[in-house]
């Protein structure tokens, strides 16, 4: 697959670790599906972004837990760029920070609903349009899980830990039933990482203050994820299928 005319979906791509990887994806030249759920000024910008890289974008509004969405998203990236050749599940929400006994249903229900429900829905698609026994041109998926899979986040986020663990068990399951028709896909699992997703928890400082523990001492920043999505992405991984990427500083 080469660069130029890689077609790519990345949700969740108005800010953050989406946007990062939208621009560096661009300067490679693809052609960038930029999912937004609500803020379309961020999404134009993360469009602009791309095109001023040198690459191409279209901006693709929709909730990726709803259905009719996310077939709407795929439907018109094909339209804009004629086929799809990758998938970042990247969009993924926190919710304030707290034990499981506090949190209500609804909290759950929609953490579930965002984080899995949503990153399914997509892979679903995602397989239908790029499998090979399927008459796709193979593919590559990306899924943005989290260290939070491993680490448990007790007291705080057992939802959101739960949910992405949910997504490494999907990751290792796709890996193996794509494999064979031609669409590798893997995860990363990005640490404390410097965005806005923090404020959702209550505490919008939470990487910076945190950051100093782990190994590097440090927060990371949304482009050294990126870096690792457009390595997993990229040929120079074409033997990589079902690997779990830490980008966690060691945490
Ligand atoms: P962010 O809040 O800046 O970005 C998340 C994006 O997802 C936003 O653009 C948001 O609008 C979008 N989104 C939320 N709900 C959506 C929905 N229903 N449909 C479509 N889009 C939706 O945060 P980020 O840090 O860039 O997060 C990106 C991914 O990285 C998330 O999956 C997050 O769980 C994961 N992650 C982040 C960190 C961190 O420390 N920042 C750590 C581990 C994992």
């Amino acid at each position: 697959m080469n660069a130029e005319r890689r077609v790519v979906l990345i949700t969740g791509a108005s800010r953050g670790i989406g946007r990062a990887t939208a621009r560096m994806l661009a300067r490679q030249g693809a052609a960038i599906g930029v999912n937004y759920v609500s803020d379309l000024a961020a999404a134009q910008q993360t469009a602009d972004d791309a095109e001023n890289a040198g690459g191409r974008a279209v901006l693709l509004p929709g909730d990726v837990a709803d259905e009719a969405a996310v077939v709407a998203m795929f439907d018109e990236l094909e339209t804009a760029f004629g086929g799809v050749d990758a998938l970042v599940n990247n969009a993924g929400i926190v919710a304030p920070s707290m034990p499981l006994a506090e949190m209500d249903t609804a909290r759950l229900k929609r953490m579930f609903d965002v984080n899995v429900l949503g990153a399914y829905l997509c892979a679903r698609e995602a397989a239908r349009r790029m499998s090979t026994d399927r008459g796709g041109r193979g593919g590559v998926i990306v899924n943005v899980s989290s260290a939070a899979s491993r680490l448990g986040s007790p007291n705080e986020f057992v939802d959101y830990a739960g949910s992405k663990g949910a997504i490494d068990t999907m990751t290792i399951g796709l890996a193996k039933e794509l494999g064979p028709r031609g669409v590798r896909v893997n995860g990363v699992r990005p640490g404390l990482i410097d965005t806005d997703i923090h404020a959702s928890s209550g505490h919008p400082q939470r990487a910076a203050m945190l950051g100093a523990q782990t190994p590097l001492a440090r927060a990371g920043h949304a482009d050294e994820v990126a870096q690792a999505i457009v390595w997993l992405l990229s040929d120079a991984a074409s033997y990589v299928n079902g690997a779990l990427l830490d980008v966690s500083g060691g945490r």
